[in-house]
């Protein structure tokens, strides 16, 4: 039975000597297999440039672009920690319930 999740793709490609040595020489430390090591490296790749961009909001009291956070379901700026009440409002007319 195969694993769930898992489909085996089989791929040729190209590393250097190099980086072959020092895979190998990993894969014997770390007792694990080459593609298990690979797919871990890409998705540690993967989390690092797939990571959350918070959006900014200009901020009135601040005079400045700052994130928001939701404190008792109400957009507030992280800096100054006073309620946004555009984005609030904003926020009922379109009925986000999402982190803004
Ligand atoms: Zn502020």
């Amino acid at each position: 039975m195969p694993k769930v999740g898992v489909t085996k793709a089989t791929k040729s490609f190209t590393l250097t000597m190099s980086t072959l040595a020092w895979l190998d020489e990993y894969c014997i430390k770390k007792n694990k297999k080459m593609s298990a090591v690979i797919n871990d490296l890409i998705n540690e790749l993967r989390k690092q440039t797939e990571a959350p961009k918070y959006n900014l909001y200009w901020c009135t009291s601040c005079s400045d672009n700052t994130v928001r956070s939701l404190v008792n379901d109400e957009p507030v700026c992280v800096v100054c920690e006073s309620i946004d009440e555009g984005l609030s409002r904003a926020r009922k007319q379109f009925n986000l319930s999402r982190q803004p």
